[in-house]
């Protein structure tokens, strides 16, 4: 098996190719945003406090000058107290799937608190929530908790509207998370929908989906622009952690993104069984480049069965009101990708040199423009 000379990415990878030298295409993009962005150096320390004086100004007068989304894990606990420290007036907005662990819950509780930060959350209908998962799942497609990355961005910027909030803070970190490949993570509004049509039986009506015509007023008319601080300077996880719970008392889950039961199915049992994909090598490739593991012990770790807590299949089963039968039948059953169903992916890539410039002005996300808007090659597993 293909491995890549500097992580732990190999050929199963989505996407993956290697250059003469064996070094992977996504080492290269990382290499390229952090050559691009001067990822933790004073250079990008201090573009980024200039970003956070621009924050300051377009927010004057404004009762918050910036919006962090919420989930009670790590990066965005650590983000709304890093905004606390750069002086700024965070919005924390919260996309409620109605999945959540009480550990979440409470991590969000004790970190707005003791901060004094108000919140803003979106709950969802949870037969909803319920009917437009089940749909992805009996589509066949690996993007299960796809819905709810769109449904927070589009509370984001509802949020935002609504407050008149021109800046929302990612924390996102392409050094301690990587940049997931694009086979196996695609979502968008329209993909939502038509799954949803053709697999749901509860009318979409809470469900806070971004059409396009939503994100192009949300970009374009709007002009909300969406930051990442950790692409500018460094960011331990490690170290985040250790600070959360000596200064809020804030606890760890357990393992990446286990703060929501859809994420935990999806990560330890959904992605590993039906896919033969596991998400862990992001986070373990992450930490071999940037030196905070040895790609021995990030083999070793990966090499391990993922950990799934016992309840979490049953209540997936009972929840979604899925047959044993059923169950089974589909987690051994066919593997389908976005191309196969109706998405906005080529409008996307119609759309190219708009996109470019819209990320250059930080409207979408780089990596937003880096992934969706060039024609992806099916055929890569
Ligand atoms: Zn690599």
């Amino acid at each position: 098996m293909r491995i890549c000379s500097r992580c732990i990415y190999d050929e199963t990878v989505s996407g993956v190719s290697f250059d003469a030298a064996g070094l992977c295409n996504y080492c290269k993009m990382i290499d390229n945003l952090s050559a691009q962005y001067k990822t933790a150096t004073a250079e990008g320390e201090q573009t980024w406090l200039q970003i956070v004086a621009e924050i300051k100004r377009a927010g004057k007068d404004k009762k918050y000058d910036c919006i962090v989304g919420v989930s009670g894990g790590t990066d965005s606990s650590y983000m709304i107290a890093k905004a606390i420290d750069w002086g700024l007036r965070p919005l924390a907005v919260h996309y409620d799937n109605t999945w959540n662990t009480a550990i979440a819950t409470e991590n969000i509780r004790k970190v707005l608190t003791k901060l004094d930060v108000d919140l803003y959350t979106h709950v969802v209908d949870n037969r909803e929530a319920d009917d437009i998962f089940r749909s992805f799942f009996y589509a066949n497609v690996p993007e299960i908790d796809g819905p709810t990355d769109i449904a927070l961005a589009e509370t984001l910027y509802r949020a935002a509207a609504k407050y008149k909030i021109k800046y929302i803070l990612e924390g996102h970190s392409f050094m301690a998370e990587g940049v997931s490949p694009l086979g196996a993570a695609y979502v968008d509004g329209g993909y939502i929908k038509a799954i949803h049509k053709k697999f749901g039986q509860v009318r979409m009506k809470t469900f806070p989906n971004m059409t396009f015509g939503r994100f192009l007023k949300w970009t374009l008319v709007y002009r909300i622009k969406k930051v990442r601080p950790f692409w500018y300077i460094s960011y331990d996880k490690a170290s985040a952690r250790e600070f959360l719970e000596k200064e809020f008392n804030w606890q760890y889950y357990g393992g990446h993104h286990l703060e929501n039961r859809m994420t935990a199915f999806n990560h330890s049992v959904y992605f590993p069984k039906k896919f033969k994909i596991d998400q862990r090598n992001n986070s373990l490739s992450a930490a071999v480049r940037s030196g905070h593991m040895s790609k021995e012990e990030a083999l070793r770790q990966y090499a391990k069965p993922p950990y799934v807590e016992d309840e979490i299949i049953p209540y997936f089963k009972k929840r979604l009101q899925i047959s044993d039968a059923d169950f089974e039948t589909i987690m051994s059953g066919e593997r389908k990708y976005f191309w196969q169903y109706p998405t906005y992916k080529q409008r996307f890539e119609r759309l190219r040199p708009m996109f470019y410039v819209l990320a250059k002005f930080s409207l979408v996300p780089m990596s937003f423009y880096l992934k969706y808007c060039f024609p992806f090659k099916a055929g890569h597993k």
